[in-house]
């Protein structure tokens, strides 16, 4: 092809697959009528470092696929924008007409913009006049949120990537991010090999590829792994292990939450059986924990995709607050989310529907933004 046929536009943007949120270059090409979309890793992007992994360096495939639908189409026929979205509304009011607007449910993938979220939520509740709106992120990360709500007051995550390649212990517990976060576990494991002190323990059912750089693998029961925690927050009254001052300036209901898991794991031996490891096995892993001030407990759906999945991410939170690592380089409760913008459906659905019923029913905001008693400053930090 002669050079100046040939045009070519670069952008960057981010790859739309999974939570990490990878950089990347999109060269679009065109040559005579012939398009080439390329992509490849952002270098100065925080999150990869020009790293991708095969599904964001697949992404210019799904572009010129032979097969992606490239005009609408209806009834099998190829029809213009306009006649599409005619025949859409059309059917839309026809239905509105004989059945009322909660005839209509959207549900909305975790992979789509901030905006187009709140368009949809327009289009749903303030034209067609549903509030059968929801997006993937309630069945994702649902409990995730709502832990760091109850504890922090808000859904905020308080951790970085940079923290898990300066943290000396990582507790991974319900994550396989060998396979759902390849990028950042690529990073964790050069940290590793830069870092060997550096341990990692994988709390998990499974045998899964992540245990390839695990110190320790607690094989537990499923649905049992709050145990663990519950017993940690325990035993670290026992090991002298807790932050007082942080426990007092920064945190309530401490004492109750020890009370509560003090009994329902009285002992490392109960603890063990309960959750099916071997009590030598456990018994490192809480010493682990102890003798290490800088650890991040890195948590994903294992933990979230529970009827309990709340009081699970409470629990390991929990511990951070009682032994003050968090706020700190290489300490802290990291949930890791599965898909590129849970976040932002969560702010536009979840976080307008809080609202909405602060501002529809105001008697009940207490319950939602307060402690029992009302009184409860948002910024203080609940143990529950
Ligand atoms: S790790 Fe996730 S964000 Fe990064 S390239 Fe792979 S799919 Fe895309």
């Amino acid at each position: 092809m002669p050079v100046a046929n040939r045009t070519a536009t670069s952008v960057k943007t981010t790859c739309p697959y999974c939570g990490v949120g990878c950089g990347v270059n999109l060269i679009d090409a065109q040559s005579e009528n012939v398009r080439m979309p390329s992509v490849s890793g952002d270098m100065d992007h925080p999150a990869n470092f020009g790293r991708l992994c095969v599904k964001g360096s697949s992404l210019a495939q799904t572009i010129r696929s032979d097969d992606r639908l490239l005009t609408p189409v209806v009834d099998g026929q190829p029809v213009t924008w306009q006649s599409a979205i005619d025949t859409v509304s059309a059917k839309i009011a026809q239905v509105v007409k004989d059945h009322g607007p909660d005839a209509f449910a959207f549900y909305l993938s975790g992979q789509i913009l901030t905006e187009d979220y709140y368009v949809a939520n327009k289009l749903a509740k303030g034209f067609i006049g549903t509030a059968n709106v929801d997006t993937n992120s309630r069945l994702c990360m649902a409990s995730a949120v709502v832990g760091y709500k109850r504890a922090f007051g808000s859904d905020t995550v308080p951790c970085n990537y940079e923290d898990l390649e300066r943290c000396d212990l990582l507790i991974m517990v319900g994550s396989n991010a060998a396979w759902t976060h390849p990028i950042l576990y690529q990073r964790i494991v050069a940290a590793k090999q830069q870092r060997p002190h550096m341990k990692v323990v994988v709390i998990d059912p499974r045998e899964t590829a992540t245990c390839d750089i695990a110190d320790l693998h607690l094989a537990i029961k499923p649905g049992s792994d709050a145990a663990i925690f519950s017993f940690l927050l325990h035993d670290s009254v026992l090991a002298k292990s807790l932050d007082s001052n942080f426990i007092a300036n920064h945190t309530n209901g401490f004492e109750v939450a020890l009370a509560q898991a003090t009994a329902s794991t009285p002992s490392l031996s109960f603890t063990a059986g309960f959750c099916g490891v071997d009590e030598q096995a456990l018994a490192c892993f809480v010493r682990w924990w102890h003798d290490t001030p800088r650890t991040i407990t890195f948590y994903s759906q294992g933990v979230n995709q529970s009827s309990s999945g709340v009081d699970k991410c409470n629990a390991i939170i929990n511990c951070h607050l009682a032994t003050g690592r968090i706020g700190k380089e290489g300490a802290g409760p990291f949930s890791i989310t599965g898909q590129p913008n849970a976040m932002g459906g969560e702010k536009w659905v979840v976080w307008r529907i809080s609202w909405q019923l602060i501002w529809i029913l105001p008697h009940r905001a207490p319950k939602i933004w307060y402690s029992a008693s009302g009184k409860r400053p948002i910024w203080r930090q609940r143990m529950v």
